[in-house]
């Protein structure tokens, strides 16, 4: 290969064994040259023709080299200048000229000569491989202007330097020596004969020098972000204190505050994240001057935070007998609801996770639904919180607002938790049918995100900032009605009905629970007030009329309180009331403004309505006077009550003749149909039988039996067709002394829900035409 790329010939040389520095053909250094056999190396050369032989040695460490110790290509160079410096060295300065490879070394022994081949590039031996050449020169060139970019302090005009240069060995030769590489690497290179070889090396070489290059920059400027923002935050902070100081502010105040809560946060069991988020607002507090607003701001909204309960979950105790003895301990009758609300928790016990329908106990107020639920959180050891939606018409009451709002403030759901004191208690949701959507922003979507099983472990409220887990919470839901709960909030909850209680239910639970309740509540003791049984009669009946036990736990509070009086003024020291005294704690009897006409009239019909707060007396009044034929509706009554009152019309008018009705009636009369009772809103086709038996009554003069009611739907063709609510229908007719009730014939299998007691005391009439209604409830 040599003879192809190299004129040689062999020449007899001194030599000096280079330590720690290189030379390649063409290029100008000096170096100091200490050891004696070297110094006499360069006299020699001096003597003769000033070229010397250059190699390096290959332990630098060693002081006398062997022939051994040398590597056998170097660089034969020329000696420019020598100097004799003060301490004894000299110094040379010399210009490489070619690569020569050791034959032998002579047996000279004050210095070191060598019998060496000269290696002479011939010209233009890359000419027929200059493509090849040209490849591998530009990607080194590539290489070297990475290189130069990433290194500042290299001039660029090393780029033009190497442009400038055709030979491809040269090229390599004047690259490499800008390089900071390995010393065994220049080597490597001044031994790679061949310049394409050459070149291939150091194009690896620097391939990898750039690679490691990149990572130190990246790790460097790693290192740097994080010295500077050390230093910017602590030149900050300096500034800062300075700047307080010099307002006079109590900056170490600030500092323990922000100590105390950044201690309280990283003892939270929380995300990384939420705590990253919290780190920061407290961090705030110490930038922001002392009586800036947005101080408060952040103290209030850390100090909700803090109050949070995170972490604290009371364990579930889960023992279905000891749940039936709680809520028997506390409940009358009650058995299909305590039932379920017994299979209910089973299933919790049973499936951990919690995920599954939501309970919703429906049915009017005082019927116990809070207090059930109540005696669930007791049974399974869980806290008990409850929430009223009633009315809530913004999403905002949820959700919270966010904190740069002024007065800003969690949801209701937060402050729940936080009341709760632990993450896991049963929350009572009351009143979930009266929550009202309107344009603003539907509160039931909110709620729906809240009782999602798949979303509510990341609940978002709006104030807080960070996720809220309400996993674990065990919601229990309450309603008067299912009719105005917004359809995806029902679908989620398993609803479990209760209805009103007839007049011997309440007795028991008014003997059993409610006296003594109120009695202690009152701050008496049981033995020091006694209330006979009639008189708790006479409260059901004759100062209460509801479906619940609401009012009648009332009127014994009233009883207790007067009590209490009498007995801390020391007029008695034991009270009883009786029939005798009654009146002195209760007032007069509740006169009822619906009290029932017990005589035949024309033209009223008393009926049955189902409402949100149990079953009503419904009396319907129909007038037929002279006139032109106009109908008037009057009361509180919904639409489908008005077709109800249309079909019944359109009925009437169809059975002229079989009723004995004038057949111009329609021209000459004007009839009104009245609902008394405006107070509450009814609605529903139950009452089209009613309507219908009063119109007909009012238009043929006869007179209807009062001591009768009746609940069912017309159609135009008078057939009667089947209604809902029978039992709290049946108990409201029970509470008016009423004994006898027309039903439709499609409801007569609901007459075995009714209540023992009240279907012994009373007949039920079904029936499936209009003409069968009349032939009952018109006098003979
Ligand atoms: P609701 O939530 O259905 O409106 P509450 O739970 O507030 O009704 O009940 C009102 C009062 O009546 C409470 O003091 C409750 O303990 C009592 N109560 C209701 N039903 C019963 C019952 N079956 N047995 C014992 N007490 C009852």
């Amino acid at each position: 290969m040599e003879t192809k790329l190299y004129d040689t010939s062999t020449t007899l040389i001194p030599m000096i064994g280079l330590r720690g520095i290189w030379i390649f053909p063409n290029m100008v250094m000096h170096f100091d040259v200490g050891r004696e056999i070297s110094k006499k190396s360069v006299e020699q050369a001096m003597l003769r023709d000033q070229r010397i032989f250059l190699s390096a040695q290959k332990d630098a460490m060693v002081e006398n080299p062997e022939k051994d110790d040398i590597f056998e290509v170097g660089v034969i160079a020329t000696i420019k200048q020598n100097i004799k410096l003060p301490n004894g060295n000299i110094r040379v300065l010399v210009e490489g000229e070619c690569r020569a490879r050791i034959n032998k070394f002579t047996d000279k022994e004050e210095y070191f000569e060598v019998e060496v081949e000269e290696l002479w590039p011939k010209e233009d031996y890359y000419l027929d491989r200059e493509v090849e050449f040209d490849a591998i020169k530009r990607l080194c060139m590539a290489d070297m202007e990475q290189y130069v970019y990433a290194k500042p302090d290299m001039p660029k005009e090393v780029l033009l330097n190497l442009m400038e240069i055709e030979d491809p060995g040269r090229f390599a030769d004047l690259l490499v020596s800008y390089l900071m590489i390995e010393i065994d690497q220049y080597q490597e290179i001044l031994e790679a004969l061949d310049p394409y070889a050459r070149l291939i090396r150091i194009h690896e070489i620097m391939v990898h020098e750039l690679e490691v290059m990149n990572l130190e920059n990246e790790i460097n400027k790693k290192v740097k972000d994080n010295i500077n923002k050390t230093q910017k935050e602590f030149y900050l902070k300096e500034q800062l204190n300075v700047i307080k100081s010099e307002l006079g502010e109590a900056g170490a105040d600030v500092d323990s505050d922000v100590e105390g809560y950044l201690e309280k946060i990283s003892a939270l069991p929380i995300s990384d994240k939420s705590k990253d988020h919290l780190i920061k607002e407290a961090n705030r507090l110490s930038y922001l001057s002392q009586g800036s607003p947005e101080v408060n701001v952040i103290r209030s909204y850390l100090d909700s935070v803090l109050d949070i309960p995170w972490g604290v979950y009371t364990e579930d105790k889960i023992d279905i007998e000891k749940s039936r003895d709680v809520l028997e301990k506390d409940h009358y009758g009650l058995k299909d609801v305590k039932e379920r609300v017994l299979e209910y928790i089973s299933v919790r016990k049973l499936k951990k996770d919690l995920k599954g329908s939501i309970l919703c106990l429906v049915g009017p107020p005082g019927v116990g639904k809070t207090s059930i639920v109540k005696s669930v959180a007791e049974s399974m050891n869980r806290n008990y919180v409850s929430m009223r939606l009633g009315g809530m018409g913004d999403e905002s009451e949820i959700r919270g607002h966010r904190k740069t709002y002024v007065g800003a403030m969690p949801g209701r759901i937060v402050n729940s938790l936080i009341n709760a004191e632990s993450m896991n208690p049963v929350m009572l949701l009351d009143e979930i049918d009266k929550v009202s959507a309107d344009y603003r922003a539907d509160p039931a979507s909110a709620l729906l995100e809240v009782l999602d099983p798949n979303q509510n472990d990341q609940f978002q409220d709006r104030y807080l900032e960070i996720p809220l887990d309400l996993s674990q919470v065990m919601f229990v839901t309450t309603a008067n009605t299912t009719s105005t709960i917004p359809r995806p909030l029902l679908d989620r909850m398993e609803v479990i009905r209760i209805s009103g209680y007839t007049s011997e239910e309440k007795f028991h639970i008014a003997k059993n629970h409610l006296v003594k309740k109120q009695i202690l509540e009152h701050g008496l003791k049981v033995s020091q007030l006694n209330i006979a049984d009639t008189v708790i009669k006479k409260l059901i009946n004759n100062y209460t009329r509801e479906a619940g036990v609401r009012n009648l736990e009332r009127q014994i509070s009233k009883i207790c309180r007067k009590a209490a009086m009498i007995i801390v003024e020391g007029k008695e020291e034991k009270v009883s009331v009786s029939l005798k005294n009654y009146k002195d704690f209760l007032g007069n009897e509740l006169v009822m403004d619906d009290e029932i006409i017990k005589k035949p009239e024309v033209g009223v019909v008393t009926g049955l309505a189902w409402t949100e707060v149990g079953g009503e007396l419904l009396q319907i009044e129909v007038n037929a006077m002279k006139g032109k034929g106009k109908i008037q509706l009057t009361g509180s009554l919904g639409d489908v009550m008005k077709e109800s009152a249309m079909a019944a019309i359109s009925y009437i008018r169809s059975g002229l003749e079989k009723y004995k009705i004038e057949d111009d009636f329609n021209e000459k009369t004007d009839l009104h149909v009245h609902v008394p009772e405006g107070a509450t809103p009814k609605d529903g086709p139950s009452a089209g039988i009613t309507i219908t038996t009063g119109i007909i009554s009012a238009l043929t003069n006869k007179k209807v039996r009062q001591d009768v009611a009746m609940t069912g739907e017309v159609t135009i063709r008078g057939r009667v067709l089947a209604i809902g609510g029978l039992k709290e229908k049946a108990l409201a007719a029970n509470r008016y002394g009423i004994k006898e009730v027309i039903i439709p014939k499609a409801n007569e299998k609901d007459i075995e829900d009714i209540p023992e007691s009240i279907r012994k005391d009373m007949t039920f009439r079904p029936v499936s035409s209009v003409d069968e209604v009349l032939e009952i409830a018109l006098e003979k």
